[in-house]
């Protein structure tokens, strides 16, 4: 079973999504309104099925109870992250999500969500919210209270490559016109603190979740952007982009023929451009845009072959729940 193990993805409409992941992708999606593809996961909101080998039909949670050697053995009641490609073709809502210990008293033993992106692709001049101008809880109630929101809110703007952290506690948005990859813990909590008086398909506005998004507002927002780290290899390069508290992630830029090594207890892998194939003492892969899979505990070293680009991530010690 030393063998990339591929996924099938589940999809969720959302009010602001569109129809970019079957133009970007060429997936089968449900409607003009399709916001999110969740590409790895175990979550119980929609789980991947696995889709070759001995596994193949199984779902990503089942594994992970029924296979601890698949990965390692790795110290979690649950499959810790969850990757997704967003297609946000309106603004999200303007949010913020807990960390572990407020989501498992307050969500039913959910997970908090740490979360980071990769854009993809974006609209010239995009932008989004990342964090806020408050100084005090007192100031941020206060400006959240007399709808303030420019004054509240941080804008930067966005361009194709780059990458944002986001961790539990930074009230966050991405806004029209951009296309990320997302690696975040498997947390499906989302605290709304604004949504620019929208309603839905049903008339209705939204929900928002003033109180427990005031409480775990991480005030004032001092965070700074990570910076990422390239080293060039042989047949490409591998950079950086974060590794904290419950995750790693980098990305794998192959131009001809590049090897690496599966050292961790499993890695989550996204291709989000190009073709290839992934040649492994199991046999060789072919992977294309859009394909979602696992490299399990113990495959040991292998190489990429070909021009494409790959997410890959990798969970830490943090995110264990017994
Ligand atoms: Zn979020």
């Amino acid at each position: 079973m030393k063998q990339p193990i591929f996924l099938v993805s589940i999809f969720q409409e959302r009010i602001w999504g569109g129809t970019k992941l079957n133009q970007v992708y060429q997936y089968d999606i449900p409607s003009y309104q399709t916001g999110e593809c969740w590409a790895i996961s175990a979550h119980p909101n929609g789980q991947s099925i696995v889709r070759n080998g001995k596994l193949k039909g199984k779902t990503l949670g089942e594994i992970w109870t029924e296979h601890p050697d698949l990965f390692g053995h790795f110290n979690s009641d649950r499959f810790p992250l969850l990757t997704k490609i967003l297609d946000a073709n309106d603004d999200l809502s303007v949010q913020v999500h807990p960390n572990d210990e407020y989501a498992k008293v307050n969500e039913n033993g959910e997970l908090g969500k740490t979360e980071c992106w990769y854009i993809i692709d974006c609209d010239e001049d995009a932008d989004m919210i990342f964090g806020h101008h408050a100084h005090t809880k007192e100031e941020f109630i206060q400006l959240v209270n007399e709808g303030k929101w420019d004054d509240l809110l941080q804008r930067i703007k966005i361009k194709p490559g780059d990458f944002f952290y986001v961790p539990s506690g930074t009230i966050h948005a991405l806004c029209k016109g951009t296309l990320v990859l997302e690696t975040q813990q498997s947390s499906d909590t989302t605290y709304r603190v604004y949504d620019y008086d929208r309603r839905g398909k049903d008339r209705k506005l939204r929900e928002l979740h003033l109180d427990k998004a005031i409480e775990v507002t991480t005030v004032p927002h001092t965070l700074q952007n990570t910076s990422p780290t390239t080293t060039k290899q042989p047949g490409g390069t591998v950079t950086t982009y974060v590794t904290e508290d419950y995750f790693s992630v980098y990305k794998w830029k192959v131009e001809s023929t590049i090897e690496l090594t599966q050292d961790k207890h499993f890695i989550l892998c996204s291709v989000i451009n190009g073709n290839g194939q992934v040649r492994t003492e199991k046999g060789n892969f072919k992977i294309e845009s859009g394909d979602h899979f696992i490299l399990p505990y113990g495959m040991d070293s292998f190489t990429i072959e070909g021009s494409v680009q790959i997410i890959a991530s990798h969970p830490n010690n943090g995110g264990t729940q017994q």
